[in-house]
């Protein structure tokens, strides 16, 4: 394990502990590092967040963050949450034509309830979709550790039978991926594929950064292949540049495939991308439970993290 690993794995531990989040929640972290990567609390802040990325000719996905809820009323309260942002997203002509859609993570809605967590989510989930058709849009269900994979797909395919639309997320650093996305390569199917953001045993997941790029251009092969809509989310220039040419080898139109990035990452290659044509889709979370969240984008990058760092011993 050579440095950057060490550092990565402990920040993906970090991620998990409620007393170093206690502390961090509390020291005087500057809301401007937070709200380089979150816009901000609630409704509103997503809301102009979302109109100022479709000003730039950005399509949106938006994240009410909260996982592995273990409240079925706090679960309730989330599920209010999107149907809510859903109906200010259409009251402010953002949602149109799956303009500016939401990433719901099943656990959020109750997946990890112990009595019926998994009938919860999918009713809840149901739910959220219902509002996104009102508002002429689109729900994709993030993924999240691989213990809920084989949930998380169940509940897709359950969803898809009245929602068709609602989007499949799949990690390409998990073996199982490639045969995953021969599921799910159908018509209409849309696909977001990402490197992935656990920390995942071996027995399960590549461990070196380099077959999980092998195994992500594996499964874009796949995606781009076959006949559904593949959601290509990175920020690897070179995962980005074989995208665009296997679409172009397949005869691809750009209305048949996007691109996908984290608010605040990359925000020059996004619109650069966008003004040349491709559609882009910038992932865009808000809530109070930033922690984890940023924590697993500090992992990805330590420059992050020494940003994250100096703003933790400043004032404001
Ligand atoms: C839209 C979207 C949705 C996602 N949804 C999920 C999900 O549901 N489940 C899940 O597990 N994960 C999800 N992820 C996270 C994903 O799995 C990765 O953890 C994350 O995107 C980092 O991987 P990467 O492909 O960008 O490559 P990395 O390996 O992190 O970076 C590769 C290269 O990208 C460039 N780069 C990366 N960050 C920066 C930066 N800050 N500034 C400049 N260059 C940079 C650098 O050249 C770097 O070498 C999502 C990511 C996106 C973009």
């Amino acid at each position: 394990m050579d440095a950057s690993d060490l550092l990565r794995s402990s920040l993906l531990h970090l991620s998990d502990s409620s007393l170093v989040r206690t502390t961090i929640e509390k020291a005087p972290v500057s809301r401007a590092v937070v709200q380089r990567y979150v816009p901000g609390t609630d409704v509103a802040h997503a809301v102009s967040a979302a109109a100022e990325l479709r000003a730039t000719n950005r399509q949106v996905t938006i994240d009410y963050l909260g996982e592995d809820t273990l409240d079925a009323g706090q679960a309730a309260h989330t599920v209010d949450t999107y149907v809510g942002l859903l109906r200010a997203l259409k009251a402010k002509d953002l949602s149109q034509f799956g303009a500016a859609e939401v990433s719901v993570k099943l656990s959020a809605v109750g997946q990890a309830l112990p009595q019926d967590g998994e009938k919860i989510a999918l009713d809840n989930a149901r739910i959220i979709c219902e509002a996104a058709r009102d508002a002429d849009t689109t729900v994709t269900l993030d993924m999240e550790d691989h213990t809920t994979t084989d949930s998380t797909l169940s509940i897709l395919a359950e969803l898809r039978k009245d929602f068709p639309d609602t989007g499949a997320v799949l990690q390409s650093y998990l073996h199982r991926t490639e045969g995953d996305c021969r599921d799910l390569a159908t018509a209409g199917s849309r696909v977001r594929l990402c490197k992935g953001a656990y920390k995942e045993p071996a027995s399960v997941a590549y461990q070196d950064a380099e077959d999980v790029d092998l195994s992500y251009v594996r499964c874009l092969k796949v995606l781009m292949a076959g006949d559904g809509y593949p959601m290509v989310a990175s920020h690897d220039p070179r995962l980005i540049d074989i995208a665009r040419a296997l679409a172009s080898r397949h005869g691809r139109e750009p209305d048949s495939y996007e691109f996908q990035m984290l608010y605040g990452i990359r925000p020059d290659e996004q619109t650069r991308i966008a003004d040349r044509g491709h559609q882009m889709r910038v992932y865009v979370p808000f809530g109070e439970e930033w922690y984890g969240y940023l924590m697993r984008r500090m992992a990805e990058r330590p420059a992050n993290l020494q940003f994250f760092l100096r703003s933790l011993v400043s004032k404001g």
